[in-house]
């Protein structure tokens, strides 16, 4: 069956899958999403024997139907290869008693590989079947993830250009070092002064100025997203969640069919997002549960039914989940409802007082986690068993803790783990042993190694010696202007 995609906000087009990865968000400023829920046409138990890469084939054509197989097997083969450190891609890691399902094995050691590494493809691929002549230009506000693992993926990918843009004080250093450092003739990355929400606006704006897009298609460039605000980047995400479950029944934890919970470290709801996709398509899964850091604005909507983002905004030690415009949630919001006219209601109602009320099922939970608790968190697992988990990852299993605590919920857990401890090994090590308090972050990589008894990832190793190439740093109101620049 053909899967075509509408917008959230009511806007009557009807888009198949490619037409909505080039588009990247509809016209009317909604999210693409899927008319129909797609469902799962195998059986759990004929899947567990899969690579990763066969899976995401299963999983993919069932969302991206207008692609024909040997376009997505042609996408997924480029995408899932030796760039990822392990043949497994997304392996599950036991710490104790907890399952880890590492999604940090990609280009960049962090989750947003697992998407970004295959959007390229699905890009160009789209481009071509639609016939689209124009240089695709990524526009792509990170707060620290995104930005690099997008430039990986599109530095010297024929017909496109990237622009990256992140908060100047809010990305750690290694991620800021990751991007200022990226080579490739289509790649610019500028700073601006300003937090991810300032960058996110501004770009989602850009994204419907008509005047400005028709400006652009005259000197022939058209734009797309790399956030997961994508269709394409949304869809690839929902195949590990079905791989974690593979997993988890071929090491006899659970049998076929029974029920799992994932715990999530959640920012702009994309990777939830695309759990709670898997799980309508027939995984099954008992409850999401969305963790967050000190922006608790998505623990507070989960858990009281306002979503309200008049508050302060806190840099914390999960940069990638300081956030409180939360993108995907539009998604889930109009799935909730069920009704276009609501969804868009409440997305005015946002950006014209900053808030609104819904009331979310039971199927999400919520817990947050303070910095303090966050680094304890890491103290605590490496002591019990010698793993050392990153920031984001902590926020995760704190949340967990505290859930299962709350709820008594037994349901066999799988935690959603982000990044590498190594792009954030700086508060990794203090949370470690107080003596390491203060070390510089480059010299906090070798550090790790040994605390960590493994090398420094490849992708990051002496990143501090690398030639900075992207020194641009603009004020948050010159992004339009800035993005004119470059292109005109
Ligand atoms: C992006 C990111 C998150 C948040 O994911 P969302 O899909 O935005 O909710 C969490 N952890 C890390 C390390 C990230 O890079």
């Amino acid at each position: 069956m053909d899967i075509m995609f509408k917008s959230t906000r009511g806007a009557k087009e009807l888009v198949t899958a490619s037409q909505a990865v080039v588009k990247g968000i509809a016209d009317d400023g909604g999210l693409f999403v899927p008319t129909a829920m797609p469902k799962i046409d195998f059986e759990l138990s004929d899947i567990t024997a899969f690579s990763y890469r066969e899976l995401a084939y299963r999983v993919l054509r069932l969302v991206l139907t207008d692609y024909t197989e040997e376009e997505l097997r042609g996408c997924i083969d480029r995408a899932y290869d030796e760039k990822f450190d392990t043949p497994l891609i997304a392996p599950l890691v036991k710490a104790g008693k907890y399952n880890f399902l590492e999604l940090f094995h990609g280009r960049t050691i962090a989750f947003k590989d697992m998407a970004l590494s295959i959007l390229p493809h699905l890009l160009k691929t789209a481009a071509k079947k639609n016939g689209v002549d124009e240089e695709i230009v990524i526009l792509t506000a990170t707060s620290g993830d995104t930005g690099k693992a997008a430039l990986e993926g599109f530095a010297d990918v024929e017909g496109t250009r990237i622009i990256v843009f992140y908060p100047e004080d809010g990305v750690s250093d290694v991620q800021k070092a990751q991007m200022v450092t990226q080579k490739g003739a289509n790649t610019c990355v500028a700073a601006i002064k300003g937090n991810f929400d300032d960058a996110q606006t501004a770009v989602k704006k850009i994204f419907t100025d008509v005047k400005l897009k028709a400006k652009l298609k005259e000197h022939g460039f058209v734009f797309s997203s790399a956030n997961s605000i994508n269709i394409g980047r949304l869809a690839p995400q929902i195949v590990y969640y079905f791989y974690a479950y593979t997993q988890l029944v071929n090491s006899g934890d659970i049998k076929t069919g029974d029920k799992v919970n994932f715990t999530v470290p959640t920012g702009n709801f994309g990777n939830i997002l695309a759990g709670y996709y898997a799980k309508q398509m027939g995984l099954p899964v008992n409850k999401l549960v969305c963790a967050s850091n000190d922006n608790k604005v998505l623990y507070d909507f989960i858990t009281t039914g306002s979503y309200d983002i008049d508050r302060k905004f806190i840099v914390t030690v999960s940069p990638s989940m300081d956030i409180l415009i939360s993108s995907n949630l539009e998604r889930l919001l109009y799935h909730l409802s069920g009704s276009t006219d609501e969804t868009r209601r409440m997305m005015s109602e946002l950006a014209e007082k900053g808030r609104y009320e819904f009331n979310v099922n039971d199927e999400f939970a919520a817990e947050y986690a303070t910095v303090g608790e966050t680094l304890d968190a890491i103290n605590e697992l490496y002591k019990e068993t010698g793993y050392v988990m990153d920031t984001h990852t902590a926020v995760a299993y704190s949340a967990y803790k505290k859930y299962l605590s709350e709820s008594g919920d037994k349901t066999p857990n799988i935690i959603v783990s982000t990044a590498s401890p190594y792009k954030f090994a700086k508060d990794v090590l203090r949370a470690i042993d107080d003596k390491y308090d203060g070390i510089n972050p480059f010299e906090a990589l070798e550090v790790l190694c040994d605390v960590n008894e493994t090398p420094v990832p490849g992708p990051i190793k002496d990143i501090d010696k690398r030639e900075v190439i992207h020194k641009t740093v603009i004020d948050k109101d010159e992004i339009e202007s800035f993005v004119e620049k470059i292109l005109l």
